[in-house]
This record gives C-alpha cells, structure tokens and sequence, in this order.
C-alpha cells in the first residue's frame, strides 16, 4: 500500500502533554508542563498493590470493576455529595479518566450530535466527538477569571445538541463552577434530553469552598455521566483507574462500549485502591497537600514577571507573561523550555481554534525542591 492513509483526524496531531513532556526531556528542562507529580504515592497503596498480585488477584477484572472498589465509591459519593449509586448498576471502573470520557462520548453521541464544550478544555473531548461524528460547539468561559458564559451557553443549544461536558475544577485554568452556575444549569436542561458529562478527576483538589459535583444536584444527577480519576487523587497518574458513574439506563448503554473498548481495568490497582479508600483521611486530605504546594508556588513566583490567575482548583497555575514577550504561547513556550529550562503547556492548544491570550499553564504537583529550581530560572526573566 503506497497512498497516503486517510485521517479521520487530519487536523490532529500528537498531544500537547506527549510533545512539551518530550521536549523537557530532549533539552533537560524542569519539566512542569504535563500534569503528574514528581514525588511518590504512599508506599503503603505500592504495598498494597504489589500483596494483591502476591494473592494472585492477576487475571481480569469483571468488566464492570471489582465490587469491592465500587461499594467504596458509592459510599464516598454518598459521604461527600449526598448521592447514592447502585454500585451493581450506577458504577464503572474504567482505564482512567480518559477511557471514560471517550466510552461516555462514544456511547451517546451519533453522527450530526451537537456536543458543547466550554473552551478552554481539556484536550482529549474534540476529538473524541469528532471520531463518532458528532460537531464541537465550543462556548468560551470568560477570560481572564473563566466564569462560566452562561448567556453563550443558553444561545448555543440547538434541536441537535446531544450532551455539554463539563469540568470542575477546571483544566487548565483552575476555575471553579459555583453553586449559582449549578442551579442555573439545572433550569437550562430541564425539559431538554441533553446529557451532561461531567469531568470531575479533580474532585479532591480544590482550595475555595466545596467541590460542586454534578451529583449535589438531582435534576443534573439525572441526565449526567459523572467522571473521576485516582491518578489525580492518589498521586498515580500511570495506574490510570478512573470510573464513572450515571444512572442505570445511561450507565448500561456506557457498559456497552466500555466492554468492548478495554473490557476492564487492572486487577489487583482496583483491589488496593478499594483497601486504600477504608481511611476517607487519604483522600479528604489532598486539598491541603495541594494549597500548601500551590501557596509555595505563587509565594516564589512573586520574584518573577510573570502575572498569575485565581488558582481555585487543580494542580495547574495559569500565569500571563504579556509582561516578558509579545511571541504566541506556542512560540513562548517552546523557548522557555529550550532557552529557560522549564516547560509548561501553552493555553492556546485547549481552544478549538488557538486564541492568543499569552497564557502559560504550569503544573505546581512538585517537590518543593523542583519548583524552587524552576522558579529561580524564571526569575531571571
Ligand atoms: N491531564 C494531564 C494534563 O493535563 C495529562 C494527561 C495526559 O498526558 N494525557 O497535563
């Protein structure tokens, strides 16, 4: 075969997260660009881990997940939101968070959908649409604090618009959506059949009041896929164990391509985060850890010219550099990890088309020690 293979994604290329990470690591920047930590998980959760393949927990899950892991979810979302999930039937564990947004995706948007999605958003949504057909309709939030445009919102529903997605707290500027936002959009959906697919992976790290989960709110709850993440909550980003949770006429048509998109997740991951999640300490506990980091973050960031947002959520830091250069974020950020030795993800790339609003991301689930030496190069900018 010598033609050239067709796209089904032409204007796609490799992620943001896979090219600035690659570029750290090709140019020994400090690499605060893609969002994971630098630091370990408990050991304890990598013991736990390891005695489960020890027991033999080592072939497939059931495609829904162990029972185990989605009892303990079910009385955590209960705990914390007031929502109770039928664990045999309102409960997926997933390949993390991503598998969950694209089965959630795949499982209820068909060919001419509408799928809005509040820009900037997190990458991998746009092209999940556009493999099952459906049209992103992007609806900014309002820069530079990114509220919610609800006034927007309301104008882009149309006969065909299938589901909206939303993500709070927000990647990657760390907004948050507020109670307001929450009750407004219950009255904007009622007698509507969109689906509401909420990203929630950062649930647990959140600095400004509580968290909104869709689930709080039982005319969302109703129409909603709910999606988390315990790489975020755990500090295990490559365990990649998500889950997601919905009604049960929403979750079985969820299973459908879940079952046949990894069919499960891994075994003994999900029986040590079942184990793990006995103490609600370890995962009430996060927020804490995280303004400490973001609190040390901002403090040293005061010696450089960069201007940072409201962070209210998320391990991620937006800063504006209109102060330093005028270059587009790609170009910015690109000599920043070549010249500077410290990557970051330019904003622009979450914008179906790129906006120029000379923002930088810059991920703070570091050591102390990483920052500090990150910071110190950017002072000198
Ligand atoms: N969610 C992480 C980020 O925003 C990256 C995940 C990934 O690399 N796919 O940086």
């Amino acid at each position: 075969m010598n033609q050239a293979v067709p796209s089904k994604l032409p204007h796609i290329g490799t992620t943001i997260f896979t090219v600035m990470s690659a570029l750290a690591a090709e140019c020994g920047a400090i690499n605060l660009s893609q969002g994971f930590p630098d630091f370990g998980t408990d050991e304890h959760l990598a013991a736990l881990a390891y005695a489960y393949m020890k027991k033999g927990m080592n072939q497939y899950a059931p495609m829904p997940g162990i029972m185990p892991l989605r009892e303990r979810i079910a009385a955590k979302t209960e705990a914390l939101y007031g929502y109770s999930p039928h664990p045999e039937t309102e409960i997926t564990i997933t390949s993390g968070a991503t598998e969950a947004l694209y089965a959630a995706i795949a499982a209820f948007v068909t060919q001419g959908d509408e799928v809005i999605v509040l820009e900037p958003c997190y990458d991998s949504y746009m092209p999940a649409i556009e493999l099952n057909g459906g049209k992103v309709i992007g609806v900014p939030l309002i820069a530079p604090h990114f509220e919610l445009n609800r006034v927007a919102l309301a104008a882009a529903i149309t006969p065909c618009t299938r589901a909206i997605i939303i993500n709070s707290p927000h990647n990657p500027t760390g907004a948050i959506m507020s109670q307001a936002d929450m009750l407004w959009l219950e009255n904007l959906l009622s007698n509507t059949d969109i689906i509401l697919i909420s990203d929630e992976v950062y649930e647990h790290i959140i600095f400004a009041g509580t968290h909104e989960s869709v689930l709080k709110y039982p005319r969302l709850a109703e129409r909603s896929v709910v999606i988390s993440s315990f790489g975020k909550t755990f500090h295990i980003t490559g365990w990649k164990v998500g889950y997601a949770i919905a009604p049960a006429p929403l979750m079985r048509e969820f299973r459908k391509v879940h079952q046949f998109l990894t069919f499960s997740t891994a075994t003994p991951l999900q029986y040590a985060i079942a184990e793990y999640l006995q103490q609600p300490e370890r995962y009430l506990e996060v927020s804490s850890f995280y303004k400490q980091k973001r609190d040390t973050f901002c403090q040293l960031m005061q010696a450089t010219r960069f201007s940072l947002m409201p962070c209210k959520g998320t391990y991620f830091q937006l800063a504006n550099y209109s102060a330093i250069s005028s270059e587009p974020d790609t170009t910015f950020a690109i000599w920043l990890t070549k010249e500077i030795g410290v990557a970051t993800v330019p904003v622009s790339v979450f914008y179906r088309l790129p906006k120029q609003e000379h923002f930088l991301r810059f991920c703070f689930a570091k050591t102390d020690e990483t920052l500090e030496r990150a910071v110190e190069r950017l002072a000198k900018l």
